[in-house]
């Protein structure tokens, strides 16, 4: 897993801007799902659904504030530890560090604090801290390798290699410094996008490419004459630059693990999994980073290479939350998902069928109210054709001080017609049937998964 990865910055996925040979291995030689979400567009809370396979409601992680409570239950690794699974978690944790917060169920576990650095990080090796020195990409892979190396031969194992990259500030390996530098990245369609006809969610998000970037993330300073237009597509340029060089790094890791597991003549009874915590605007709408229950940035990649059940070079387009991940790994490996898992094994659409019960839509909840990047908590749900969302500031002020716009308000989008969510068409008369429906199928899912604190 990788941080912040869009799935349109990998070429498997038929990325405009970047080539990724490794992660395309995995997608020709296994599946590629092309409608896997994540529930909350942020770290730390899509890492606690991952491992719980629950809605933040459920499992107390709602923000980047909040920490996994390493004793809660149910947590994937520890039913696969208690299975007598060899599990190790390596690099990117970020779900809290001390006594009940530091990795459970691990065997093994060597972590980056926090966010981590990209250079000479420190990591915390089963409580020790200590230095590493070089990119940490690279840091990252060679440890998953030593254990890989080391492990325990006579069990089966469940490794978690949690890149940082490319998370900001987008500092990229020596090796890749000037990758791109006399190329021109192709811009996104909305990378001037304007916020016309939508909510005043969108407009009011501080994460515009032409404004808000630091400069740390773009280490340059515009050139002086660069302003409007020109200045949006010089920032552009800049950070998407430095965030594929990046990604390339991320691309090398997966081809190493990939033929360290040949050697070790295990590559085809190991499940292999790549996917990032969640998707990123690159540009797109103008903005980086994520949170929104738009497109690009609930979009996880997600590939798996299983060839014993998985055809090669196959798609799918049913909807996969990623909820599903821990469900799907403990199906897997022949165990019972707990009750209290809100997610469901997708291991028969990973080989190829599409049950007739599978789910038509998925709800979607960000809480981190205006803090950091001034985007609103809101709730939606997602079909194949239709999006329904709703923004909302009251009663969760994390940080709602400020000039707020006018809020609840709601938008709908038509998937169909309009796939880059340019047009809010929840006013329209033409769709007020579905917007009923919506809001209905809405509600229904509050309940079934038991999220009662609305607005
Ligand atoms: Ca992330």
């Amino acid at each position: 897993m990788s941080d912040d990865h869009a799935a349109h910055a990998i070429s498997a996925y038929g990325s405009r801007i970047n080539h990724t040979p490794n992660i395309d291995r995995l997608a020709t030689e296994g599946m590629r799902l092309d409608n896997c979400h994540c529930t909350n567009s942020i770290c730390t809370p899509s890492r606690a659904t991952i491992l719980t396979g629950q809605y933040g409601h459920r499992n107390g992680v709602y923000t980047l504030a909040d920490k996994l409570d390493g004793a809660m239950e149910p947590q994937l690794q520890k039913i696969l530890k208690h299975a007598d699974y060899e599990t190790a978690m390596i690099g990117k944790w970020h779900l809290g560090h001390g006594d009940n917060h530091d990795p459970a169920g691990f065997d093994y576990w060597n972590v980056l604090p926090g966010q981590g650095l990209y250079y000479d990080p420190e990591m915390i090796e089963l409580g020790s801290k200590k230095i590493c020195f070089g990119y940490v990409t690279d840091i990252i892979t060679e440890q998953c390798i030593k254990w890989l190396r080391q492990r325990d031969r006579d069990k089966p194992f469940m490794l978690m290699c949690h890149h940082k990259a490319p998370h900001r500030p987008w500092e990229p390996s020596k090796q890749y410094a000037n990758l791109f530098e006399d190329t021109k990245i192709p811009e996104p369609e909305t990378l001037y996008d304007d916020y016309s006809n939508r909510s005043n969610a969108a407009a009011a998000a501080a994460m515009r490419v032409n404004r808000d970037l630091a400069p740390t993330d773009v280490k340059q300073d515009p050139p002086e004459e660069c302003t409007g237009d020109d200045l949006t597509a010089w920032m552009y340029q800049r950070y998407i630059k430095d965030y594929l060089r990046c990604v390339q790094s991320v691309d090398d890791s997966v081809g190493t693990l990939l033929d360290f597991l040949e050697s070790e003549s295990i590559l085809d009874e190991t499940i292999i999994i790549y996917t990032s915590d969640q998707g990123f605007f690159l540009g797109d709408h103008g903005w980086y980073d994520k949170r929104f229950i738009y497109e690009e940035s609930i979009r996880m990649p997600f590939l798996i290479r299983y060839p014993d059940e998985i055809p090669p070079g196959t798609t799918s387009d049913r909807i996969v939350i990623n909820n599903d991940f821990a469900p799907t790994l403990l199906d897997y490996a022949g165990l019972e998902v707990p009750e209290a898992m809100q997610g469901v094994s997708a291991r028969a659409v990973m080989r190829g069928e599409s049950p007739s019960d599978w789910r038509e839509s998925f709800y979607y909840r960000y809480w981190m109210h205006a803090a950091h990047h001034n985007v609103y908590a809101h709730y939606g749900i997602r079909t194949h054709k239709h999006k329904l969302i709703y923004f909302y500031s009251e009663g969760l002020g994390l940080d709602g001080t400020g000039d707020e716009p006018k809020m609840p308000e709601w938008e709908l989008f038509d998937l169909e017609l309009d796939p880059l969510e340019l047009r809010n068409v929840y006013t329209k008369p033409e769709y007020q049937d579905t917007v009923r429906d919506l809001t209905a199928r809405l509600e229904q899912l509050q309940s079934s998964y038991g999220d009662e604190s609305l607005h």
